[in-house]
């Protein structure tokens, strides 16, 4: 757990004075190599990825994103029951480009909403710290929204599930359609 925690510190430190590196690529590509990547600790839990990943180009820091959407899964994965289904969702909405992580699984009391992206903010510690997180996945997830230009908007209803969107905003070109 440490080795994870001090992992995202010096990701989040490091990561204020840090442009992007933008590079394009497809968001089907992303969400593929993101499930690649989540596919055994979803296994062990018995859980399903289910990917609706609309294709578009897109562009950003792409192991930045990859960390991004690794993280939500991961905090999915984590409030979810076995036997569960995750979605991943790609969609191409008006502003832009929008990737959203939806679980059924315990969500968030709405308390605790407006203080979850919070460095070492925790809803259950105990259950949180046995489960691996340290507070830090969400701010990690936060920042690197910001950079893109973009936002985390979380609506979650406890007992029924959450959802995790980031919305990039075309303004300053940062997508592009696939098929131009
Ligand atoms: P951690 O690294 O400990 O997972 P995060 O910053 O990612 O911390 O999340 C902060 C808190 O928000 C944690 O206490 C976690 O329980 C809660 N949380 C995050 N995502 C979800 C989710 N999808 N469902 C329920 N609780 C969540």
């Amino acid at each position: 757990r440490l080795e994870t925690m001090s992992h995202s510190l010096l990701r989040l430190f490091s990561l204020e004075n840090e442009a992007p590196k933008m590079q394009r690529f497809s968001a089907l590509s992303l969400a593929k190599s993101v499930e690649e990547s989540i596919a055994y600790p979803l296994r062990q839990r018995q859980l399903v990825l289910e990917l609706r990943v609309e294709d578009e180009w897109v562009t950003g820091e792409r192991s930045l994103l990859e960390i991004l959407l690794y993280n939500l899964l991961d905090n999915a994965r984590k409030a979810s029951n076995p036997g569960s289904k995750i979605t991943l969702l790609g969609t191409k909405v008006p502003v832009g480009y929008c990737f959203a992580v939806k679980d059924r699984g315990r969500g968030i009391p709405p308390e605790a909403l407006s203080r979850i992206t919070e460095p070492f903010y925790m809803v259950d510690k105990s259950r949180t710290r046995k489960a691996g997180g340290a507070g830090l996945g969400l701010a990690l997830c936060d920042e690197i929204a910001r950079l893109h230009g973009a936002r985390l908007i979380i609506s979650s209803t406890p007992g029924v599930g959450t959802t995790v969107s980031v919305v990039f905003d075309t303004e300053g070109a940062q997508y592009e359609k696939a098929n131009q």
